[in-house]
């Protein structure tokens, strides 16, 4: 028997708000324990929640990205629970009526080769709805402790058709949902500090079919990595069960990192568990149809969007814009830095080649850049009027970026223009450059002024970019 496997996530992505979901208590990480919390999310007697209007826009805006319905009148629930991470024995949560549904997010799977573009497919969304996280429990050898700072973050859940058929296209349908949010500026998905997490429900069945499987669903996986592996485990684990004549149980799998594999945890809850119902004190939302519109122009472009205009506009190869539109920063930089200059496949070689590796994996911040796009331009400006060398543009290129100084100032620093120190005796480079290039000497010679442009080139390129190139021009004259 072939089997095929079907997956479904949800998705908790952390909402950039400065507050939380239902109080004024702020959002933040790192800080110590409990330090941001206040009565509302302590679920202290009397304190009501407020809904924070930032949070419901941030929603909104995902929803719109993923081309989902956005509801008109929304309304929140309780969903019941007793456990010691939650102090109100109760999630705010949204059941009934969801701010967002349908809708799908377009993902890449793996090309045949790194540097090939794979296929693209359409995942549909079931909704994505608005609710607060809980806290965080610490086990001790004797005590847990409990840190309420996380709770009540505001959290979108976006929940997937069962639309996945493995553990890559579920690690590429994670990639794209984090480079959607964090390009609109809806949520981080640091993953390392659990802005996104993910459960994964999975089932398999008789490939050629198309009813759905008894599933079993997998918590609170914290890495892509986790999420690849916790997959794959559970579908060889389904298939040997059914190989050998055994049956699936609909149940909840806690995944354990360490040991690659997954334990029991509980038989599946069912909603009636949780004895879900409306949220007493909020009332319901009408959207106004204006605040909607206002939301969706101001969207920024979407980064497959981005990508193809940035192939068909400048002709950039697959290789280029692959490394560029996944980050928003970067891409925004590559097309400031072409505005200044239109050399558009040499501004993103440096970018994608030179820049990213001296950014390193902390990634492309524009704020804390000390680079600008003009910067950038300037050096690929100076290679192409034949001033500097490609690897001396490299040079430059990384000693400003920790330096922070502008471009003139690091070639005077460094000695790229000045004499060429170290560099041997520039006129016995000029006179190299002369003799190899007897056309362009006659060339020159003969009247035509534009001639010494590959004179002065091939000095350059002898000096390895550090000769002064106004020395460079003068001294070639002279001997001309
Ligand atoms: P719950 O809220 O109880 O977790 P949902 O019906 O909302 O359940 O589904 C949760 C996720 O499980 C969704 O992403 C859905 O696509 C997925 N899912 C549902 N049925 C299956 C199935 N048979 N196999 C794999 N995934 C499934
Ligand atoms: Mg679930």
């Amino acid at each position: 028997m072939d089997y095929e496997a079907v997956v479904g996530l949800e998705v908790h992505v952390q909402l950039k708000t400065r507050s939380k979901a239902f109080s004024r208590s702020r959002c933040s990480y790192g800080e110590e324990p409990n330090g941001a919390t206040d009565p509302v999310v302590l679920g202290l007697p009397g304190a009501l929640p407020v809904l924070n209007g930032e949070a419901v826009r941030q929603t909104i805006r995902a929803g719109l990205l993923f081309h989902c319905r956005i509801a008109r009148t929304t309304s929140w629930d309780r969903k019941n629970y007793f456990y010691p991470d939650s102090p109100k024995n109760y999630q705010i949560t949204q059941q009934a009526r969801p701010l967002c549904t349908g809708g799908a997010v377009e993902i890449e799977l793996p090309g045949p080769a790194r540097n090939v573009q794979g296929e693209h497919r359409q995942i549909r969304l079931n909704r994505i709805h608005l609710e607060e996280d809980v806290g965080k429990l610490t086990h001790g050898d004797e005590h847990s402790f409990v840190d309420f700072n996380r709770a009540g973050t505001p959290l979108a859940e976006i929940v997937t058709e069962p639309d996945l058929r493995s553990a890559a296209e579920a690690a590429a349908f994670l990639s794209s949902v984090r480079m959607h949010l964090s390009a609109a500026g809806i949520s981080s998905c640091d993953m390392e500090k659990g802005q996104m997490r993910c459960d994964v429900n999975v089932s398999i069945r008789s490939r050629g079919t198309d009813g759905l499987g008894t599933r079993v669903e997998m918590k609170n996986l914290n890495s892509i990595s986790a999420v690849r592996n916790a997959i794959d485990r559970e579908i060889l684990r389904q298939e040997q069960i059914l190989r050998t004549g055994g049956e699936i149980f609909q149940e909840t799998r806690r995944w354990d990192a360490a040991r690659n594999c997954s334990d029991g945890m509980r038989r599946k809850e069912a909603a009636r568990d949780y004895c879900y119902f409306p949220e007493p004190d909020l009332l319901p939302l009408h959207l106004a149809e204006e605040l909607i519109r206002k939301l969706e122009e101001e969207l920024p472009e979407r980064p497959f969007d981005r990508q193809r205009r940035l192939q068909e506009q400048y002709q950039l190869p697959y290789t280029l814009t692959s490394v560029l539109c996944p980050s928003r920063p970067l891409a925004d930089f590559f097309e400031a830095a072409v505005q200044i200059h239109g050399n558009a496949r040499a501004i993103a070689n440096l970018i994608a080649n030179d820049l990213l590796r001296e950014v390193g994996a902390s990634g492309l911040h524009g704020e804390d850049l000390r680079l600008s796009p003009g910067d950038l331009a300037e050096l690929v400006a100076a290679v192409d009027r034949g001033e500097l060398a490609k690897q001396a543009a490299q040079d430059l290129l990384s000693a400003i970026y920790h330096s922070g100084e502008r471009p003139r100032e690091a070639m005077q620093r460094l000695g790229i223009g000045g004499n060429g120190t170290g560099h041997g005796d520039l006129e016995a480079l000029c006179r190299e450059a002369m003799g190899e290039n007897a056309r362009a000497v006659a060339e020159f010679r003969g009247g035509k002024e534009a001639a010494i442009n590959a004179l002065k080139g091939a000095v350059m390129k002898k000096s390895s970019g550090r000769a002064d190139p106004v020395r460079v021009d003068a001294l070639l004259r002279s001997l001309l």
